[in-house]
């Protein structure tokens, strides 16, 4: 079967692969698509030290179990259209018991410590059964749009830390994918205004369409900390939301705050990124930063629901579908700025 394989030199490499033999307690996904995430564009410019060399990568993937093992809970069955939450748990450090199993001690990741979906079948691994990281999708036309859950589940997970209210100034650093989903979700959440600051006048005039009530500031050419207290009447931004790993985004962020102000650092930083923050902002102004990473099962279920009743429009960021054989196209596209969402389909 076809594969997109990351190997240690950092380089991406698409081989054939035999499809994957199940133990007990797995089962074998016939992949229907799979997105390109921001972290695999970040893999594919700097590598990672954190997915094993030869691994097929993807995780952001939907699919219909083709068989099934022994063991297997009986509530899936062969047909079933399923997504899979890539973060899998151990279930038993303190984190996990705590619910909070995107935290966990020991977590082993699709993609990263698991073969992914960027291939015609990937296994799914007796864990994420047991872990609840398995999970049906309404039936649809198309399947393609569920493997935005996980990005979305990954927003509201952050969210989940800001408290976000009626009367709040959202402020998102990038206009990529995930910047657009946290402004749809502060949408969702009846805030006051939601700004994006973004340097490219190219992606702002990409995500303006996508996003009719969203501000959009240009910060290569305007002071977007300033503007923001301009625009707030000089009170600051109530939430900023990092979703770039650009460090300066994040002084810029903490600058820009209002009096108990809520910070989310959702990009990663690579790196050579550096940032400086300042305690004294956090301390005089009772300013409150957040970390996220991944997120839990029940979130991409979570996300799965609002996609389905539609509470946010996933598929217009869907900007284009290619087949497995094209996926370094894929990557070249995305990494060249032509294209904000692709999904990896097996027709
Ligand atoms: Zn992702
Ligand atoms: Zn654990």
């Amino acid at each position: 079967m076809l594969s997109y394989v990351y190997f240690k030199d950092g380089k991406f490499k698409l081989q054939d692969r035999s499809i994957p033999v199940m133990q007990a307690g797995e089962a074998l996904l016939k992949v229907t698509a799979c997105s390109i995430c921001g972290t695999d564009i970040r893999t594919y410019r700097f590598g990672s030290t954190k997915i094993d060399d030869g691994r097929i990568i993807g995780h952001e993937v939907v699919g219909v179990i083709s068989e099934l093992s022994d063991g297997v809970s009986a509530d899936f069955h062969v047909g079933d259209h399923i997504a899979v939450a890539p973060a899998i748990g151990c279930g038993v450090c303190y984190s996990c018991k705590s619910g909070h199993t995107n935290m966990c001690d020991d977590l082993k990741t699709i993609g990263y410590q698991y073969d992914g979906g960027f291939a015609e079948y990937m296994l799914i691994p007796a864990q994420a059964f047991k872990m609840g990281n398995v999970y049906k999708l309404p039936q649809v036309e198309d399947y393609t749009i569920y493997t935005l859950s996980e990005p979305l589940a990954c927003a509201i997970n952050a969210q989940s830390y800001l408290h976000i209210g009626k009367e709040d100034d959202v402020v998102i650093f990038g206009s990529g994918i995930v910047g657009c989903m946290h402004a749809e979700l502060a949408l969702h959440a009846g805030v006051k205004n939601v700004f994006i600051i973004e340097p490219s006048a190219e992606r702002i005039r990409e995500a303006a369409e996508l996003l009719e009530k969203v501000h959009f500031i240009n910060s290569r050419e305007t002071d977007s900390v300033a503007e923001i207290r301009r625009m707030t009447s000089g009170k600051g931004a109530d939430v900023a939301i990092i979703a770039c790993s650009v460090g300066q985004a994040q002084t810029d962020g903490m600058n820009l705050l209002a009096k108990r102000g809520r910070i989310s650092l959702f990009g990663g930083l690579t790196g050579d990124s550096m940032c400086y923050i300042d305690s004294n902002l956090i301390h005089y102004r009772e300013i409150s930063v957040y970390g996220v990473h991944a997120s839990t099962p029940e979130q991409n279920k979570q996300a799965m629901g609002m996609i389905c009743r539609e509470e946010i429009c996933v598929e217009k960021y869907i900007s284009k579908r290619y087949d497995l054989n094209e996926i370094e196209q894929a990557f070249i596209d995305i990494n060249g700025g032509k294209v904000m969402k692709a999904v990896i389909v097996n027709r």
